[in-house]
């Protein structure tokens, strides 16, 4: 079954339950969302009421629970070499993984994080010993995907040798997964013009089995620009061929797909028309004028 969906909001008065009619409302059967805002770090606690309302409404509507998606915000930074940035985010990320587990779902997303000047290395040393400190204490049973990044500034992730990297590092392994990013590997110089080989190189180099979730983004400039620019579904350089081919492949089946592209005239939401659109499977050149009318 095509498991799609996009990011979708969470708010303190409506909680979960206020995620999954978003999601609805898109016609979407999977959905990602962050604990709060993602920009900040600020989180109220989570409203267990409502979580078993959302999943009452999750199995009336047929939306697959066991593949939502959960988000860390952006802030969060493992691979700090600044003290108390560093264990912040260590803080942050063991409360977060609470509360993703309160909110009955199994996958945390986080970008593994960007060493600020000191070089990938003594990064990705911060990034392992977070992890393994988070982990050594954490009693939930949540995943956490490190996300491919698109080598923005100075994130760690833009090559899948520096996931593995931080995979090797840490001690409880099987608490790692990874989420794919469209927008991401393209920027990072990835080809999608041959996803075949780009996914067999990261079968050698990570292992297919820790891809567990796919962020289907355009985007904005070309391959190798490292700038991390989303763009709606075909309207940018990856190409609407391209994302269908990703998100219908066959060795990804069992994987949510998750759309995390802009809003129209930073107004309009496009997932419902996209959606529409993958599903059809015909670009619709149209689009972003349609959702602008709807
Ligand atoms: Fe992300
Ligand atoms: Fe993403
Ligand atoms: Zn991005």
């Amino acid at each position: 079954m095509l498991l799609l969906g996009s990011h979708v909001g969470y708010k303190k008065d409506t909680g979960l339950v206020g995620s999954v009619k978003e999601a609805l409302s898109y016609g979407e059967n999977t959905f990602m969302f962050y604990t709060g805002a993602p920009q900040n770090t600020i989180r109220s606690t989570i409203n267990l009421k409502q979580v078993e309302e959302a999943f009452a409404l999750m199995k009336e509507k047929g939306v697959v629970a066991d593949k939502v998606i959960v988000h860390a915000p952006y802030m969060i930074n493992l691979a700090s070499s600044d003290e108390e940035k560093f264990h912040f985010s260590c803080r942050f990320l063991q409360e977060e993984l609470k509360r993703v587990e309160a909110c009955q779902m199994k996958y945390l997303v986080l970008h593994p994080g960007s060493h600020v000047g000191q070089g990938v290395e003594i990064g990705t040393q911060h990034i392992i010993e977070g992890l393994n400190q988070i982990l050594k204490e954490d009693t939930t049973s949540v995943q956490i995907l490190l996300e491919t990044m698109a080598g923005k500034g100075s994130e760690i992730g833009k090559t899948f040798e520096e996931l593995k990297a931080i995979i090797e590092g840490v001690e409880k392994k099987e608490r790692i997964g990874v989420c794919l990013d469209t927008c991401h590997i393209h920027d990072a110089g990835y080809d999608l013009d041959h996803f075949d080989a780009v996914l067999k190189e990261f079968d050698q180099v990570i292992g297919l089995s820790r891809l567990l979730c796919v962020h289907v983004n355009d985007s904005k400039n070309e391959r190798g620009s490292h700038k991390d620019r989303h763009e709606n579904i075909g309207f940018g350089k990856i190409g609407f061929a391209n994302l269908l081919n990703v998100i219908y492949h066959k060795k990804l089946e069992n994987i949510p797909k998750i759309l995390e592209t802009p809003y129209v005239d930073r107004l309009y939401p496009p997932y419902r028309e996209e959606i529409r659109m993958i599903k059809e499977k015909k670009f619709d050149p149209d689009l972003l004028q349609k959702i602008k009318n709807v």
